[in-house]
Order: C-alpha cells, then structure tokens, then sequence
C-alpha cells in the first residue's frame, strides 16, 4: 500500500462510529496523522447510546460478543470495570404466547401441542427428503433445513418484518453468513438436552455490555483519539470526495477542504459513489443504484414501573403489531435509568425512510408505540410518562439480487484508487457487527502503515490466509464457525 501516512500526510475518516474510530485510534497510537470527519454531533454512529432527560438507550440493543481476541482486549481496556457482564433473557411473542428464546422444548410443545409438533417434524422430513435445489434465497435457505412448518412459524413473519421484503427475494448468502451451520437436530439437541458442548453465538447466557451503553465506549475512544494527538470533528458532513486516477486527493467538509493521504470511508457506500468528484466511471456511477438499505426506528417509552418484564429484548412475531423487538434498557444495565421506578422501553419499528410509519411526528409514534405495547398486554397498567424518537437511515445493508454486483464494481475502482478503504458496516454493505466492523478499521490502519491485508475477507467466507500477528489462526477459525444453531437468527 501507498505508504503516505510515513510521510506525514494525513488520513481522513470519515465516519466517527466503531469502525472509523477504531481505526482513527490505531493510527494514532503510532503518531500518525488522523482526522476523523462526523456528520452528526456524537460519536458511535449505530452504536451510539441517545441519551433523554436521564435515560439513556441504544439504536437496537447492543450486545458485545465476539470471537476475536484483539477485539475483546481493546473492549476491556477503554472500559476496564464499566465492562459488565449481563445475564441474558430474551424471549419470542407469537400466536398470544411467549416462546424462551434459546428455545426449550418443553416450552415449545406446551405452546404448540402435541399434533402441531408431529406437523413440524413431518414438515422437516419432509424438506430433508425433497429438498429445494439450487438454493437461491432466504426462504429456500431456511426451509431445507427446517421444514417449512417451522420456518413459517419462527422466521418468515420477523424476517419480513425486519427486511420489509418476502424471504423470497433476500440472497441466500444472507443465511450462508449470519446463520450458516444451523441444523434442526442441534436446535433440538440443544433445547432437549441442555447441550454440554461450548455455546454457540445466539445460546449464550450472558453478554458484556458497557455499564452507560455503548456510547460510553465510544466517548472514551473519542477521547483517546485526541489524546493520542488525532482529531475527532462533530458536525462536519463530508459532502465531496476529490479523486484523480490512481488516487483520492482531499475531501471537503462543512465548507472546508482537507487535503488527505489516505481516506478511510464507513458512509454507505451508495452516498460515496455519489459525492465522488470528479464524477467517477460510468460503471461505478451506475453501481451506486445496486445498494439498498432497510432503515430503523427506536421509539423509547419512559413507563412509571419497576418491574416491566425480565427479559433484555422480545422478539414481536405477532403480524398484528408493527413493532419488531422490545427492549427493556434497565435489564441491559441498570444505569440506563436514573431511577429503579421507572423502565425503559425501546420499540424497535423496521420500516424504509419512504414508508408512511418514518414520516410519522414523534407524537404519533410515541402513542402508536405505547397502544402497541398495550395490545400485546405487556406492562399493563403503567403509564407512560415521556417518549423518544430516534430515526436511523440505512441501517441495515439489504442483500439482495444486485448487490454483488454493485460490490464488485466497487472492488474494481478501489483496487485503483489504493488510498481509499472502504471499512466497516455500510462502508462495505456487509452485515457486521461491531467487532467486524472495528476489526476492518483496524486492518486499514495498519495497511496504511505497510501491511497488505484484504478487507473484504473479514467475516466472510473465505479464508483469511494472511499470517500476521493481528489474527491468529484460532481468531481466523472463529469468522469461519458457524453462528446460532436454532431455528430463528434474530440478533439483527
Ligand atoms: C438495530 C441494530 C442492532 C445492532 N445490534 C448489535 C449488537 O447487538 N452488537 C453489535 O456488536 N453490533 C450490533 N449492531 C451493529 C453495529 O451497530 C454496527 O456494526 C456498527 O455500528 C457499524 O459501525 P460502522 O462504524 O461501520 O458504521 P456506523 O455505526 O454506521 O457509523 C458510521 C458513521 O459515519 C457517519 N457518516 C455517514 N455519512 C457521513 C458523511 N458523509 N460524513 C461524515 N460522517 C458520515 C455516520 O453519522 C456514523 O456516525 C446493530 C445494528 C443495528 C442496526
């Protein structure tokens, strides 16, 4: 790699969330310029924490979890005792009942019954006998390996909520990546016997989480940044990316113009293609259209109650409420909430930005959200005593039938424009979590100080054949393994 950062020229990020300060952080450990450029007034990006006359809550609750090592030590190392560890309840609403989530097959049977399990099971013979070939999208994905009985009842209806499209037209690669390995009979295995083998990703019982949510991480990172010597820039939307062939020159932002080394971009990908200036080749123009987005909205519901229900997150099945998820923020850490008297609630609404439900005013959400929590009959009685609204374009990277494309044409402009990196989450349209995500700003820092790792093998799945101190051959066992082994991956 072009090794202007040795030179004294300074990289640019833009994007202030974990992967622009993850990486903005390795860079400027070694005293190497860095500026990070943010359009909005926080830090954390989707991984911020909102804070609301005192209580505090997340854009969709965030678990840590990871398999990677360097990742977990940087966690514990800006968060130190304020990283806790939470017990993990989370449950599925669904035909009027709730389902324990991992699932327990007692549970499951008390709320199905006897001849609705026999379906089930002959449904899944069924699949494993016929099975669906080639296996082109999510809906095929799923039914092969459960039976479409069951993918009817667990996954199609939260799935569609979430991705606001049938499971029909999702990629399959969405699956092969967020719930590859998955079988019924380790579902069963697991639900049956208490399995005894090591938890996979969505069994486990607990999780760390910061004690004032993940904005907390991210303010201390900001600050280690600029302790280090690098700049954090709130409020400095970068609107144009100046490129020549061969490289990126500058970008401009908030009126001004920052001359750059290298240029680090975790905004989507669809927005950088557009601010390229000059306007890039007609090949990659066109690719900008390949990308789409789902997009997200937190209503938070301030209740006067202690105890509103146990779990940290319920997942909503029920098709006759437009509410996704629930989250409970006090059972995610009890200094979510100044006071024990009252709870926090995040309604979790997937929607796209063009849906009548986005351009709703915060007063009609917050009374639509607090009727739906009444419909469902959970926290009955309370009251709700204040509200929130928080909107969150794009954020999810939708995989669906163009976006490889769109990708590869990325690929190939990147692959001649070596000072520009794409990292992170919709800077690469891959769905990663934080520690993919800061694990691809953290390999860009260091290929701008002269290593040579590719990026677009983070978290996928092909092998990461690089040897290097940063991933261990255990770290790189771990992208490959497999994530839950039940029916429903629903940590999106
Ligand atoms: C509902 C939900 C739940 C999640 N739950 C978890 C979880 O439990 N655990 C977990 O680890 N991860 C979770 N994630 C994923 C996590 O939020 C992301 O992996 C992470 O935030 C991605 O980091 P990033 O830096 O790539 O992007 P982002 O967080 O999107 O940050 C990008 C930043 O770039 C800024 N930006 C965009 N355009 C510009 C511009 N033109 N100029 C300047 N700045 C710009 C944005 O304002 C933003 O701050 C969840 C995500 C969602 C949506």
């Amino acid at each position: 790699m072009n090794n202007a950062a040795q030179n004294g020229a300074t990289t640019l990020v833009i994007g202030a969330g974990p992967a622009g300060l993850t990486a903005a952080l390795e860079l400027s450990r070694t005293s190497s310029p860095c500026i990070v450029l943010e359009s909005d007034g926080v830090v954390g990006g989707i991984s911020r924490t909102v804070e609301h006359n005192g209580y505090r809550f997340d854009i969709g609750g965030h678990r840590f979890y990871t398999k990677l090592s360097v990742i977990q030590d940087l966690w514990r190392e800006v968060l130190g005792d304020d990283f806790l560890t939470r017990p993990r309840l989370s449950r599925i609403y669904y035909n009027n009942g709730f389902f324990d989530y991992p699932l327990k097959a007692g549970n499951v049977l008390g709320h199905l019954g006897f001849l609705e399990a026999a379906f089930c099971v002959a449904s899944y013979c069924k699949a494993r006998m016929f099975p669906r070939v080639p296996e082109d999208c999510l809906e095929d994905w799923v039914v092969n390996r459960f039976g479409h009985r069951l993918y009817t009842m667990f996954f199609k209806s939260y799935t569609e909520k979430v991705w606001g499209i049938s499971c029909r037209e999702i990629h399959s690669a969405w699956a092969a990546q967020r719930i590859r390995g998955l079988s019924l009979l380790s579902a069963a295995r697991a639900a049956i016997f208490h399995s005894s083998r090591p938890a996979a990703k969505s069994l486990i019982h607990e999780f760390h989480y910061p004690r004032h949510g993940p904005g907390m991480l991210w303010n201390r990172v900001a600050a280690m940044v600029r302790g280090n010597g690098g700049e954090v820039r709130l409020n400095s939307p970068v609107t144009r990316v100046h490129w020549t062939p061969g490289g990126v020159t500058g970008v401009e932002a908030g009126g001004r113009y920052y001359p750059a080394g290298h240029v680090l971009s975790t905004m989507p990908i669809r927005d950088l293609i557009r601010i390229l200036h000059p306007a890039p080749p007609g090949y990659l123009s066109e690719a900008a259209s390949l990308f789409h987005y789902r997009d997200f909205l937190t209503v938070a519901l301030i209740l006067r109650v202690r105890d509103a229900f146990p779990d940290n997150w319920i997942y909503v099945h029920d098709p006759s409420v437009k509410v996704g998820r629930i989250q409970n923020f006090k059972n995610w850490s009890p200094e979510m909430v100044p006071s024990d008297e009252f709870t926090c609630l995040g309604m979790e609404y997937f929607c796209f930005e063009a849906d009548s439900l986005w351009s709703m005013s915060d007063e009609q959400l917050i009374r639509l959200a607090g009727e739906e929590l009444g419909k469902l009959g959970l926290c009955a009685g309370a009251v709700v005593v204040d509200g929130a609204v928080v909107r969150t374009p794009k954020a999810y990277p939708v995989y669906d039938a163009t976006y490889r494309r769109g990708l590869e044409a990325v690929r190939r402009f990147l692959a001649q424009t070596p000072n520009l990196q794409c990292i992170g989450r919709n800077g690469m349209h891959h769905y990663n979590n934080q520690d993919h995500s800061m694990l691809t700003g953290l390999l860009a820092a260091r290929n701008i100080l002269g290593a040579n790792y590719d990026l677009w093998k983070v978290n996928s799945d092909e092998e990461y054949l690089e040897d290097d101190i940063v991933i261990t051959r255990d770290e790189l066992e771990a992208l490959r393994e497999t994530q839950p082994q039940v029916p429903v991956k629903r940590d999106w």
